[in-house]
């Protein structure tokens, strides 16, 4: 799928190409070419710290009999990770939820009851706390929406790239296999008398094949401009939103700087 020119964003005419290599549970893997190293990692550090989630952030709590200090058991309700089905969600936003319970038992995530249902928890067996008989809570939670560069549970996602790597094989190469034998990857594979990289999107490039060649016959190096990026969302929302998201926190971004140079240079 080509979406468009790299010269949008200060590069050559190279065009913008992404590609789905694979999805292992709920991480994707995408080949992005054509984008420079700070163009991939701004789309990074943009989904994973400016897309706003709800995240419960206030808790007033009635009655706490269990064997948990308060503290810890607002601790661990801030990190269950919520999703919310409205429109756009705004900073500072706020939804209410009400949480009681009483033992003998185990208090899962399910028992968090939302006020706009709207707003779920993303998984329901999360165990919070587990209660003896007798004992009780009963509180009232506060999800406010917030980006995760304010704090982590704020995050819709974790986000990593790498650059994918090429191979070189010079005529000195005699086949020995050193070189498959040292990669801890597996990547390298001799095919019709031939070492080559099965798989350049998983390669390190550690260089340990390189190292460890008695020929120096390897060479093993970074494709310019291209990306394999790796999204797992935690659940807030899914990722055609996610990925529409970032490009508005962007395109956000983009438009306050474009508002201060104006104003320093009118
Ligand atoms: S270690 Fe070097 S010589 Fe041996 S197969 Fe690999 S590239 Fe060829
Ligand atoms: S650079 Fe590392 S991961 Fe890549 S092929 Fe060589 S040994 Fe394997």
């Amino acid at each position: 799928m080509d979406v468009g020119r790299k010269k949008d964003i200060g590069g050559s005419e190279m065009p913008i190409t992404v590609s789905k290599i694979r999805e292992e549970g709920n991480i994707y893997y995408f080949l992005v070419k054509g984008v420079s190293n700070s163009f991939i990692n701004s789309i990074r550090r943009a989904m994973m710290n400016n897309v706003p989630t709800f995240a419960i952030e206030n808790v007033r709590i009635y009655e706490n009999s269990s064997s948990l200090f308060d503290e810890f058991i607002a601790h661990r309700l801030a990190l269950i990770p919520l999703s919310y089905s409205g429109s756009k969600i705004k900073e500072g936003e706020k939804i209410k939820i009400l949480l009681e319970a009483e033992g003998p038992g185990t208090v899962y995530s399910k028992e968090l009851k939302s006020t706009d249902p709207k707003l779920e928890v993303v998984s329901k067996s999360i165990p919070i706390i587990k209660l003896k008989k007798g004992q009780k809570i009963k509180m009232e939670l506060e999800a406010v929406a917030g980006v995760g560069k304010e704090h982590a549970k704020w995050q819709p996602a974790t986000v990593s790239f790498s650059e994918t790597a090429e191979l070189k094989i010079s005529k000195e190469c005699n086949l020995c296999g050193k070189c498959i034998e040292v990669c801890p990857r597996n990547v390298l594979e001799k095919k019709a008398n031939k070492i080559v990289l099965q798989n350049p999107y998983d390669c390190t490039l550690c260089k340990e094949c390189e190292e460890k060649c008695p020929k120096k016959a390897i060479e093993i190096s970074a494709v310019q401009n291209s990306f394999v990026l790796v999204i797992e969302p935690h659940g807030h929302m899914p990722l055609p939103e996610l990925i529409n998201q970032t490009a508005e926190a962007l395109k956000g971004k983009i438009q306050e700087f474009k508002k201060e140079i104006a104003k320093k240079i009118k």
